[in-house]
């Protein structure tokens, strides 16, 4: 497969870009994760002209609208780093980003709980890094993240999932748009969705019901809404389980009552937090190559990203 183009702050891949002269190199991001993924790195503080090392910086005053401000010399830097993003910003879309994985905590790459200190020099975590939030308005779909988050094994399955979907997603938006596409990417991603929620589910079912009344580049921009907010909700062993069930049904005829006693009491364990994932997953598998069902077969859930990653052992 052909890699994934994400964007990241440069400080985790190991570049001496921080305010001290070092970095802050996260090995999972480079020697994990990098075997799939293209980085574009990006440093705003010092894309913006700043120098390394430089005065360390923080926000300051409200957390919608804080202003970037050095420490001991108080300059504000706020201006400087708005206008560098808003360009940065554009120049990245060329790039056909999946994501971006943030620094976190930093005032100008921190997705989210970044301090923001009031008039009185008390700190809150309410604030996001001038770039990130830059980022994330201009790219409101594109899953994001930051490196602190990706440490909980939800947190990291989750955003894997969600870059390997966009990167189906993209690749399926450079050919022709048609409805039969979006019906077949669909088809693929059904129980994945279901895995997140049902509201969703139900909700793009319907949409592609009545897809033939609608402009097929609505239609394509009404689905993408809806498969990006779906996946963006956790999905939870009891959600898991019920998709585990429903796949089940599609061997009722073939599996043998001891091989259905086995599967039932695997997604019950998965259910109760006693197996991980990866437990009911592979021995649904099995039976797929087995009974050589055609429908799982295509099902992206039960092969969202590589197995080498070991996301599902971990959920
Ligand atoms: S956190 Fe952002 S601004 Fe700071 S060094 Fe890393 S990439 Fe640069």
């Amino acid at each position: 497969m052909e890699k994934i183009t994400l964007g990241v702050s440069a400080c985790l891949l190991g570049e001496n870009v921080r305010y001290d002269g070092g970095h802050s190199h996260d090995r999972f991001l480079t020697d994990t994760l990098g075997q799939y993924i293209e980085y574009v790195p990006v440093c705003p503080e010092v894309e913006c002209g700043l120098p390394v090392p430089r005065e360390a910086m923080h926000l300051e005053g409200s957390p919608d609208s804080p202003r970037l401000m050095t420490i001991e010399t108080r300059r504000d830097i706020t201006d400087r780093l708005r206008k560098w993003a808003g360009r940065r910003v554009i120049e990245l879309e060329k790039n056909d980003l999946c994501g971006f994985i943030f620094k976190s905590k930093s005032p100008s790459s921190g997705m989210e709980r970044v301090k923001v200190y009031d008039e009185n020099g008390v700190p809150a975590r309410k604030g996001t890094g001038l770039f990130a939030r830059i980022f994330m308005e201009h790219f409101p779909l594109l899953p994001v993240e930051d490196e602190g988050r990706l440490s909980d094994p939800a947190l990291r399955d989750n955003f894997v999932e969600r870059i390997f979907v966009f990167k189906r997603w993209r690749d399926l938006l450079t050919g022709k748009r048609s409805l039969g596409g979006l019906i077949d990417f669909h088809t693929a991603h059904k129980l994945l969705i279901l895995a997140h929620s049902t509201g969703h589910y139900k909700t793009t079912g319907r949409l592609l019901a009545e897809a033939k009344a609608i402009p097929v580049r609505e239609l394509y921009a009404q689905y993408q809404i809806i498969l990006m907010e779906a996946l963006r909700l956790k999905s939870t062993p009891k959600k898991n389980a019920n998709v585990l069930m429903h796949m089940m049904g599609y061997f009722k005829k073939q599996l043998s009552s001891g091989e259905k006693i086995e599967l039932l009491e695997v997604i019950d364990n998965h259910r109760k937090g006693y197996l991980p994932l990866i437990v009911p997953v592979t021995l649904i598998n099995h039976y797929v190559k087995k009974y050589d069902q055609p429908y799982l077969k295509g099902q992206i859930y039960l092969n969202p990203h590589p197995l080498e990653l070991q996301l599902r052992n971990h959920v």
